[in-house]
């Protein structure tokens, strides 16, 4: 079967799972092949087996991890990411680091590492998997919050200078998606709150969202995939909300 993506070489970061694995598996299933990685070995071997891809396991908070990771991509989706939950006052600062290291610096380096490969092809995706906390701000989430930020604008400087090189880049911003990171952030409200996990999803993460219903990961991985398709040739710098119309309102 040909597909918009036969011949595309592309590279995921935070492969192994959730958001992440449904972009490789959709990214292979449209043709490319696929580097998987992530700092998870097991997952990372068995996400790549699958889609029939390469396994890169490396851990994305050290600078040095990126020059052994391949430059030779024609689509970069920029997804690992880590969540910590503290008000500011607590917040400790070598976890705020960590996921700035993870969040903004990594997807930085990846970019710079891959950009020359795309220039000389003339063609490029670089999608950034950022979250309607790119958008939004959340109290007790400084550290994600900043790092999408953070991501939020790296993405749009990437545009600007990639549009004469044929590479376009893209932020995807996500409601609550059910993956493992959201399990586990459903399992600490249901504790801290004493109420049901249905109860959780509906009145805590989705409070402000129009639809109270979690996205699926294949849902967030069809948008990545469209927007690294020749039909989205033209979409660049922006940011696209798939949040149940959370940021509508
Ligand atoms: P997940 O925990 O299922 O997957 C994240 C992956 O990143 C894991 O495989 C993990 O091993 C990997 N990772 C973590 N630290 C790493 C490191 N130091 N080096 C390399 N890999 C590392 O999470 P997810 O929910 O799929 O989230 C993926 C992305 O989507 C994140 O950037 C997250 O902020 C964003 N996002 C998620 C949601 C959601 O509701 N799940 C919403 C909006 C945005």
């Amino acid at each position: 079967m040909t597909s918009d993506l036969d011949g595309r070489t592309a590279l995921v970061t935070g492969g192994a799972s959730g958001i992440g694995l449904a972009c490789v598996r959709a990214l292979a299933a449209a043709g490319a092949k696929v580097h998987v990685v992530d700092i998870d070995a097991r997952r990372t071997e068995a996400a790549a087996a699958e889609a029939g891809g390469w396994a890169h396991v490396a851990d994305l908070t050290d600078p040095a991890s990126i020059g052994d990771l391949p430059a030779e991509v024609d689509i970069l989706v920029n997804n690992a990411g880590i969540q910590h939950v503290a008000p500011i006052e607590a917040f400790p600062p070598d976890v705020f680091a960590r996921i700035q290291a993870l969040m903004v610096t990594a997807p930085f380096l990846l970019i710079r590492h891959t950009l020359p490969s795309m220039y000389a092809r003339g063609w490029g995706r670089i999608v950034n998997m950022s979250s309607v906390h790119g958008l939004r701000a959340s109290a007790y989430k400084a550290a994600y919050v900043a790092a999408k930020h953070g991501l939020e604008g790296l993405s749009k400087v990437a545009a600007l200078e990639g549009a004469e090189h044929g590479v376009t880049s893209n932020c995807v911003n996500p409601g609550y998606v059910r993956t493992p990171l959201v399990d586990g952030q459903i399992d600490a409200q249901a504790a801290e709150h004493d109420i049901p996990r249905e109860d959780v999803v509906a009145e805590v993460l989705l409070k402000r969202a129009a639809i109270k219903k979690l996205i699926e990961p294949a849902d967030v991985a069809s948008l990545v995939v469209w927007l690294c398709s020749p039909h989205a040739g033209h979409i660049t710098g922006a940011s696209v909300p798939l949040d149940g119309g959370w940021t509508a309102a």
